[in-house]
């Protein structure tokens, strides 16, 4: 693995609600750990959609762990998770891999039947390649007032190209 592949990502969705259990069976995905901000949520919303808790609930009764990362603040993730009652890491410190090789080692899920959810290749994608289990990117659900975002979703483009031309196009 070259240092590059660390910010390439396994797998890209347009968003969470189009991963199915189907591929996450088919992929050995048993434990899903999921970020919080611009995968699940938006930063104003407090509370997961019901489209989001439906696929949660759904994901789950498949048979697929899911825990809860993030870099925000406790109080964030816990009221978030208030409706969810998953396990859960607040200022993660992603890209850094402490609180989560903590948190896979609380599922008791094997790392090779771990993956990482979340929509930004320098916090999650490098995450999860750094503790050496699986990627999955997904689109920001909302990077409106946020030039800080844009700015780095202009540097991801160069990864995402790599990562189209080793998947084909998404
Ligand atoms: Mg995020």
């Amino acid at each position: 693995m070259s240092f590059k592949d660390n910010f390439i990502p396994d797998h890209y969705f347009e968003s969470v609600l189009r991963i199915k259990p189907e591929f996450l069976a088919e992929n050995n995905i048993k434990c899903l750990i999921c970020d919080i901000d611009n995968t699940l949520a938006t930063y104003s919303e407090p509370l997961p959609q019901k489209k989001i808790k439906d696929w949660l609930d759904m994901t789950e009764a498949s048979g697929v762990r899911i825990a809860l990362i993030s870099n925000n603040r406790e109080k964030r993730v816990y009221t978030f998770n208030s409706v969810l009652g998953y396990l859960t890491s607040s200022s993660a410190g992603k890209p850094f891999t402490k609180r989560l090789e903590k948190l896979i080692k609380k599922t008791g899920v094997k790392k090779e039947e771990t993956a990482v959810i979340g929509d930004q290749i320098f916090t999650d994608v490098l995450c999860a390649k750094r503790a050496g289990i699986r990627a999955i990117l997904v689109r920001s659900i909302d990077t409106r007032g946020k030039p800080f975002l844009k700015f780095k979703k202009f540097f991801e483009r160069h990864f995402m190209d790599i990562y189209r031309k080793r998947h084909g196009n998404y």
